[in-house]
């Protein structure tokens, strides 16, 4: 609850305002409003899918040279199929929750190998593919086939959550479904194609997350948060979890040629076929320094590491207190290579998809060897 006296409400069923308003409303603002962005105009479902999946999660700003490097290198889904899974996670490196690049492989693969090449058309179809949930699979066929299907992604979520004045937690399975119907019954029949694009748009411009901007917006004669005075504790805050912190030491290691070892992480998992130096985790109370002394021996090699730094990396879902170790072998290594495990050279570790955290190590290496 926002207020101690709560508002009437609106009852669960009830649309205070007929559908088609809304439609009507968002498509003439869109029609001057509206964003331009690099995957507009497009009806090519390789495109809205791909600007789609790197749009979970993640800022227009930050998608937008990523979108084109990958559009440049794999002009259409078959040219995605072919790549390795090392090319496109390099090429996604730095764009965060890699799941979804790995994904995005997988699904061009589905899509060559079980349709022929071609997207499915319809959300059973698209909900098929890896990394495709139903408000993924709207907007896939909505924006690239025209055909009206609801979405419900995080700004749509708040549009909707302030329209309706929603008072329980968004997320809760009740709001859920509640969105859910309110975003079926609004998507109009007619131009399902702008109609996705234009509330994605009001929501990302006008109905933002903390000064809605009422005053230009199109819905705001039939918006409810605004006539309650609420548009500014809508949607309500989820409870916040206490994030945990997650401690490990990883190894600046240099052979005596002066090349540094790097392991690729199982693809199952976080981080799922990222490379990064060899990293152990740190049990609570375990001291860092023993642990990587531990995991050396393990390995039969002898050597003093120096512990050269330590840095913080947000995910979200736990925070990583990174320590870092450097050791510089003056004798050939005789620790072994193979696909998981490797010892390259500068210029090849450049090329490789390293995560974010050991990105941030790398000018630490200036203190090893
Ligand atoms: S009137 Fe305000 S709160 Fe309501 S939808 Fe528009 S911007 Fe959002």
């Amino acid at each position: 609850m926002v207020a101690s006296s709560r508002p009437p409400q609106q009852s669960d069923n009830e649309i205070p305002f007929a559908p088609a308003q809304v439609a009507r409303r968002l498509l003439n603002w869109y029609g001057s409003e509206g964003r331009v962005l690099p995957w507009r105009g497009t009806r090519d479902p390789y495109r809205v899918w791909l600007a789609e999946i790197m749009l979970q999660q993640t800022t227009v700003d930050a998608v937008i040279p990523y979108y084109e490097r990958f559009l440049a290198r794999f002009a259409d889904v078959g040219a995605l199929a072919a790549a390795s899974i090392d090319e496109v996670l390099t090429l996604w490196a730095g764009l965060g929750y890699y799941a979804r690049a790995r994904n995005l492989h997988a699904a061009a693969r589905q899509v060559v190998e079980q349709h022929g090449g071609f997207f499915p058309d319809s959300l059973e179809g698209l909900q098929g593919l890896p990394g495709v949930g139903r408000s993924t699979a709207g907007a896939i066929l909505s924006i690239a086939f025209d055909r009206p299907a609801p979405i419900l992604d995080g700004n749509v979520r708040r549009v909707l959550s302030r329209l309706f004045a929603l008072q329980e937690n968004p997320r809760s399975t009740a709001a859920e479904k509640k969105l859910w119907r309110w975003a079926e019954a609004l998507t109009p029949a007619d131009c399902p194609h702008d109609y996705a694009q234009a509330i994605m748009d009001l929501g990302a411009t006008v109905c933002v997350p903390r000064q809605p901007q009422c005053i230009v917006c199109p819905l705001d004669v039939l918006c409810r948060a605004r006539a309650l005075g609420l548009e500014k504790q809508l949607p309500l805050p989820a409870a916040r979890k206490k994030v945990p912190e997650i401690v490990q030491a990883a190894l600046l290691w240099r052979d005596c040629s002066g090349r540094l070892r790097v392991c690729r992480r199982p693809y199952q998992g976080l981080l799922g076929g990222m490379w990064e130096f060899p990293t152990v985790e740190i049990a609570d109370g375990d001291d860092p320094a023993q642990a990587i002394g531990r995991f050396l021996q393990e390995s039969g090699v002898s050597g003093e590491p120096q512990e050269v730094g330590r840095l913080r990396h947000i995910y979200s879902h736990f925070c990583l207190d990174l320590r870092l170790f450097g050791l510089a072998s003056s004798s050939a290594q005789t620790v072994a290579e193979g696909d998981e495990c490797r010892w390259v050279d500068e210029e090849a570790l450049a090329l490789l998809p390293l995560h974010g955290a050991h990105k941030k190590a790398l000018p630490y290496l200036r203190q090893v060897g």
